[in-house]
């Protein structure tokens, strides 16, 4: 270890690490194997930022840890507050890359959305992350200090079994989880963890593009909710919004969803499908997206299109939705229209990390031209 480094910065943080990387951790300093889950008991039920807090821990052993380790989570680079009260927190990891995490109360229930990469290699044409290039996967760690800086945000330690803020936690933020697989599987084992964070798999859903191949293993290894952005009926249309249907087609995607372990009328997969007016918003277009779901225990969520600056769609009529969703609901299927929410501080769809964007096109802008 070069010495120039400050203790302090050469501490690695044992907050994001699984039982196992836990247990490595606390061998290596000659710990006994029961100190794992008093350890995992104060990091992720206690969500302690301190080990002098660890008060079932002697006082010499705390101290050993606190020489050797941290309890760090990403730095939070901003934090900001909708008028909504929806709340927006962007983070700063190791390296200086950043993401994003969002939390939207409602009455009944707290969604946090998580970021799965920085950037992403998708770039579907109505997003605004799909303008910027994939950076890097984030690590499980990072996944799971999402959570973590959000249950610190809202004074939610220790971990509550009842009137949670963050209640549901979705993957919908930036990325493609379904491309950094192992580390959102390791991070979401944390996350379901009943003696830590404790969110059920049930309260938790995963939204892909459409990674096929990887959608049987996200059943398996997770047994998550799995929502799809669909968005198009037909491969021709769906080729255009979301390119990576030129690799996995609507019925390969279709297929995979007919075969995802546990899906049952109580355990419905989402649809999303984002509203692009004279686009994909026609009734024909919903009575077809009807008979594709026929025999999927499949819900449709309308996603308003959120308009970035620049982007060559805008949103349907509030008419055109109205009657998109009424013929899809005709059909047995409940198809919500999703209110945006934070629009004030760019936290809805497609918008996250925007005012960093906003800074890398500017210095695009200052380059002289090649
Ligand atoms: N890569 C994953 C998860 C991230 S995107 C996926 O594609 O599902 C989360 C959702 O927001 C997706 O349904 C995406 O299509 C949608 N979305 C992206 N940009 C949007 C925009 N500008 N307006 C509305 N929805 C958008």
């Amino acid at each position: 270890m070069p010495d120039d480094l400050t203790p302090a910065a050469a501490r690695p943080s044992l907050a994001g690490l699984g039982r196992e990387a836990l247990a490595a951790e606390l061998s290596a300093l000659g710990a006994a194997p029961f100190r794992t889950r008093q350890l995992w008991h104060w990091i992720y039920h206690r969500g302690v930022t301190d080990f002098a807090d660890m008060t079932s821990l002697a006082k010499g052993f705390r101290d050993e840890l606190a020489a050797a380790y941290t309890l760090a989570r990403p730095a939070v680079s901003q934090a900001l507050r909708s008028a909504d009260g929806t709340r927006k927190w962007l983070l700063r990891f190791a390296d200086g890359q950043e993401a994003e995490t969002v939390h939207i109360p409602e009455t009944d229930r707290g969604t946090l959305c998580v970021s799965s990469q920085v950037g992403c290699t998708l770039n579907c044409t109505f997003c605004h992350t799909g303008t910027q290039r994939l950076v890097r996967n984030l690590g499980a760690a990072e996944i799971v200090g999402q959570v973590m800086v959000a249950r610190d945000a809202l004074g939610e330690w220790p971990s509550p079994r009842e009137d949670r803020q963050v209640t549901n936690i979705v993957l919908m933020g930036m990325g493609e989880p379904l491309y950094n697989f192992d580390n959102v599987a390791a991070a979401m084992k944390i996350v379901m963890d009943p003696e830590g964070l404790a969110i059920s798999r049930r309260k938790i859903t995963l939204s892909t593009a459409g990674v096929v191949p990887m959608i049987p293993r996200c059943g398996a290894e997770l047994g998550v909710n799995l929502a799809i952005s669909l968005h198009a009926v037909t491969d021709a249309l769906r080729d255009q919004l979301v390119p990576l249907n030129r690799k996995y087609p609507i019925a390969e995607l279709l297929d995979a969803c007919r075969a995802y372990p546990g899906s049952s009328n109580a355990r419905r997969i989402t649809f999303e499908y984002v509203m692009l007016d004279g686009v994909n918003d026609s009734p024909a277009e919903a009575r077809e997206l009807v008979r594709l779901l026929n025999g999927i225990p499949a819900k449709v969520n309308l996603i308003p299109f959120n308009p970035w600056p620049g982007a060559p769609f805008r949103c349907s009529s509030d008419q055109a939705i109205a009657a998109f969703s009424d013929i899809v609901f005709a059909a047995g299927y409940s198809a919500p229209v999703r209110t945006p929410r934070g629009r004030d501080i760019l936290a809805a769809c497609g918008q996250l990390k925007s005012a960093s964007v906003r800074a890398r096109r500017s210095e695009r802008a200052a380059m002289p031209a090649a």
